[in-house]
């Protein structure tokens, strides 16, 4: 493995074959035409595109950022053949069925093909990827006209999408955005407003820009109910589909970041002269509800490349640690003898841990995020259903009974993906960026200066704990939301896979690790019950600040029992298998990381618990003034 490793040849077909055993999903019709082969050899190409194509330019588009050049944004023209050939590869519309002229792929195929590019370039990979997102929102909500009018050539990638929510004095709290949109007498929009902060908002990569924006319909319902949301293309089409005329959206201006440099960042002006044509997609004021039924891919696919940064900086800097060499270690620490490479320093082997922990965990955790999102969507797929279900409701009656238990199984994950949303986005976002940290430290001086690229990672990691919802809200999401949300089924259906997963451990030394887990769950079930009742109170307020301390605990049990499936696959394949050495290294490294977490990471929830069951008022007592 070098500097430049995007991906461990093991990790993948690791995590896709053994731990989650995806190939399972081609028993469904929906992707029979599949096999571990497709696969694979979607993951090759991907493989190459992004290290032949994406790689060499990361760091020069993060010095030499997009610039306002003669009335138009110019960049590097290296972005532009990376965009090109990934959208010749067809991979924008890889979710998509045959018929639509996709590659018909599960999302956690797509999920580990992306791993790749975000690796490689980050930057770069957001073009691709904000228009792979603005098609899933169109596609589930807009009529077929308008469909017709943007998807096809979306698609193909000749357009670009984006996502235009924030407005200068609007991030967090969209209840307060003022872009309004106005019906015409021939009953087509007009918008005018504002926009902020907008990732891929104006550039010269494809023909047309496709911008998603909210906007407020005229006496629309106070707050998040009256948020409508509209197609805004950059240019006009004409009748017969062509690209034509300015449709009044401006740039305001470029954003010049901390990271994420070659992603064109701006500030958008829309309807400055009252003529921005806008369709609305679906019913008016259910805007942001279609916004937010699609995040659960958008905030993986965050938590993911927050996962495969962080994994980028473990891998350069384990490298730089074989090499680097510095001080000696007993026996040989004379001072005649050589000087020993700095990854046999125990205290460098912790930073090392630790990154490989945080990145290969939110791996883990995100790959199977991507994975549940199949399981729902193959739910009610008859096609080979007994021998592809992973659940315990497999059908085994009557064909009524069969069709009702499909729907119960897919309300219940459904449930499920919902509660760990939040987990998916703000854990790996979290820790992605503590792994950068360390990844700085572990090169010492060289990680702080811009020669090495360590300090790249950091700051475009940066980015993930801030936008697609900001880890606070995250946070507060989930304590006040999604754990109690149903009745709390998600979080029945949580503790029903994890109790699976942990029964059925046949190996020594993951069965200890599991018996470690368990005391904490049985505590997070104490914390819980605790809240419930608090909830009630007027000491509800202490959780506003408590959120961060109650996230920290689920997702820390979370990911261990992430790192638990990891080490028992890990345990079973060394003993029942043969692996050569290079294997049996792996195998044992997943090992050796699972007792790091939960021994190092796991027991640091002990003071988030007390925090939480003593409603710590710390936080929410301080006054403003004593600021
Ligand atoms: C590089 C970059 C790319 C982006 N790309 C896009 C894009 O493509 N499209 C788009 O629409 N937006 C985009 N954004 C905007 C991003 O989604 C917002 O920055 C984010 O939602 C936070 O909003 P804000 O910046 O206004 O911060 P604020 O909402 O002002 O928040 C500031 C702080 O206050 C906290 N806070 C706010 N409200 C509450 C509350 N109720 N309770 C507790 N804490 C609270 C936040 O957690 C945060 O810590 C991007 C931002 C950046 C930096």
């Amino acid at each position: 493995m070098s500097a430049n490793t995007l991906v461990h040849d093991f990790e993948l077909p690791f995590q896709l074959y053994d731990v989650l055993d995806t190939e399972k999903l081609c028993n469904h019709s929906r992707f029979s035409e599949h096999n571990r082969e497709t696969f694979d050899s979607v993951l090759e190409t991907a493989k190459k595109m992004a290290t032949q194509l994406f790689l060499p330019h990361n760091h020069l588009a993060d010095k030499d950022e997009p610039c306002f050049k003669d009335g138009k944004v110019g960049m590097i023209d290296e972005v532009k053949t990376a965009y090109d050939a990934y959208r010749q590869s067809g991979f924008i519309a890889g979710r998509y069925s045959f018929a639509e002229g996709g590659m018909q792929l599960p999302e956690t195929v797509l999920t580990a093909l992306s791993s790749y590019f975000t690796a490689a370039n980050p930057s770069t990979t957001a073009y691709p990827f904000l228009t792979s997102a603005a098609i899933n929102v169109i596609a589930h909500f807009a009529s077929d006209e308008v469909k017709a009018l943007f998807m096809p050539r979306m698609l193909t990638g000749e357009f670009t999408g984006t996502m235009a929510l924030t407005e200068p004095h609007a991030g967090s709290s969209l209840a307060d955005i003022r872009t309004t949109a106005v019906q015409q007498e021939d009953g087509s929009y007009r918008l005018k407003g504002s926009k902020m902060f907008i990732s891929a908002g104006d550039h010269q990569l494809s023909e047309n820009i496709i911008h998603l924006v909210l906007a407020k319909l005229p006496n629309a319902p106070s707050g998040v109910k009256g948020i409508s949301l509209f197609i805004v293309p950059k240019y006009r089409l004409n009748d017969d589909g062509s690209v034509g005329t300015d449709n009044d959206v401006h740039l305001a201006g470029l954003i010049h970041k901390l990271g994420y440099r070659g992603t064109t960042s701006t500030a958008l002006s829309f309807g400055d002269n009252d003529d921005c044509h806008a369709y609305l997609v679906g019913e008016p004021h259910f805007g942001l509800r279609y916004m937010f039924k699609m995040m659960n891919e958008a905030r993986i696919a965050v938590g993911f490349g927050a996962a495969m940064i962080g994994y980028r900086g473990y891998q350069y800097s384990l490298a730089y640690a074989k090499e680097r060499t510095q001080g000696r270690i007993a026996p040989n620490n004379k001072p005649e003898d050589d000087a020993t490479a700095i990854i046999n320093h125990g205290d460098v082997k912790r930073m090392l841990l630790a990154q490989k922990a945080y990145s290969e965990g939110g791996i883990a955790l995100c790959l199977y995020g991507s994975n549940l999102i199949d399981r729902i969507n193959t739910c009610e797929d008859s096609a080979n259903q007994a021998s592809a279900s992973t659940d315990s409701t497999s059908d085994d009656g009557s064909s009524e009974d069969s069709t009702n238990k499909k729907a119960t199984l897919k309300a219940e994950l459904s449930e499920l993906l919902d509660l760990l949303t939040p987990v998916l986005k703000a854990w790996p976002a979290e820790y992605g960026v503590k792994a950068n940290d360390l990844g700085i430290q572990v090169l010492g001086g060289a990680g702080y200066t811009r020669e090495y690229y360590a300090e790249q990672f950091w700051r475009d990691n940066r980015l993930n704990p801030i936008h697609e919802g900001t880890n606070g809200i995250q946070a507060l999401d989930l304590s006040f939301r999604k754990l109690w949300q149903n009745n709390g089924i998600g979080l029945k259906i949580l503790q029903r896979e994890i109790s699976q997963d942990l029964q059925n451990i046949t190996t020594p030394e993951t069965a200890k690790l599991a018996d470690k887990l368990t005391p904490y769950i049985e505590e997070l079930q104490t914390v819980l019950l605790h809240l419930s009742r608090l909830l009630a109170t007027e000491k509800a307020i202490t959780l506003t600040a408590n959120a961060q301390a109650l996230m920290n605990v689920l997702a820390t049990i979370i990911v261990s029992w992430m790192w638990i499936r990891q080490a028992s696959k890990a345990e079973q394949l060394l003993l029942t298998t043969s692996p050569n050495l290079e294997k049996q290294q792996y195998y044992c490294g997943k090992i050796q990381t699972a007792k790091y977490f939960i021994d190092w990471e796991l027991p640091t929830i002990r003071r988030d618990i007390e925090l939480l069951i003593e409603d710590n008022s710390v936080c929410t007592d301080m006054q403003v003034g004593w600021f």
